[in-house]
């Protein structure tokens, strides 16, 4: 795609307004670190919470003009609409790309899009995590080192109940003893799903720039592709006289 790409970067945007810590690591909310450096990389970037109205900032004309889309989602993901977690899904399936971010592997557009419960193990004791390339060919993984270390993170560990991804792009090792599937792609209609594990609230997760990197990489692999595939199935006449099975 050579035209900009344009982003929509969406925050459920609660931690920040009800929790002292969160507030310290992301004053302005973490949508706007993410948003900041998105655009470093070229993006067209706005963004949207869920106190926005209407629809949480995901009105029909932001989903149409949106080519990929971020969500990160925590306490509050029992209050984003189903009809706007059904039209983010829709979306999706007719070619936006999603890149789910951290806790919001239990949203309701994650879960809706992989149909399995998406639960995982948790602890968070600020331990050590290396997220391993373990796909070096994928396009997720273009100008990074072997492993992204990070040293203070909330554990995530399996089983990750999810579906096998296409393509896993990255392992994490965390110093407590677990291993988790950090970075993993998905085809589901027309578009692109990528889960990406790191972003916990209260560390400063969003401003490493191999993280940024990544989403970043992220985007470019999940921005829609022109295809002449129509989106829904129709009645095929067909394409050569196939004589009387064709009139069958
Ligand atoms: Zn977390």
């Amino acid at each position: 795609m050579n035209e900009t790409i344009k982003v929509t970067v969406w925050n459920e945007g609660v931690h920040e307004k009800t929790h002292d810590e969160v507030k310290a690591v992301y004053p302005n909310g973490i949508h706007n670190v993410l948003a900041d450096g998105l655009r470093k990389h070229g993006f067209q970037v706005s963004t949207a919470t869920l106190d926005d109205e209407p629809d949480h900032g995901l009105t029909d004309e932001v989903l149409a003009c949106t080519d990929v889309m971020t969500w990160w989602g925590h306490m509050a993901h029992d209050r984003v609409k189903d009809e706007v977690a059904r039209k983010v899904r829709a979306r999706v399936l007719e070619g936006m790309g999603l890149i789910c971010l951290h806790s919001a592997h239990m949203s309701k557009v994650f879960r809706g899009l992989m149909g399995t419960g998406c639960m995982l193990k948790w602890r968070e004791v600020a331990e050590k995590e290396r997220l391993w390339v373990v796909n070096p060919a994928h396009p997720i993984a273009a100008d990074l080192p072997e492993y992204i270390e990070l040293p203070h993170t909330e554990m995530y560990g399996e089983h990750f109940d999810i579906p096998a991804p296409d393509d896993l792009v990255f392992i994490s090792w965390f110093a407590g003893g677990e291993v988790f599937r950090s970075g993993c792609c998905w085809h589901r209609g027309r578009g692109k799903v990528f889960y990406f594990r790191p972003g916990h609230e209260t560390y400063p997760i969003y401003y490493n720039e191999q993280i940024v990197q990544v989403i970043a990489n992220a985007v470019r692999w999940a921005a829609p592709v022109n295809t002449a595939v129509p989106v829904r199935g129709n009645y095929m006449p067909p394409l050569e006289d196939i004589g009387s099975e064709g009139k069958a």
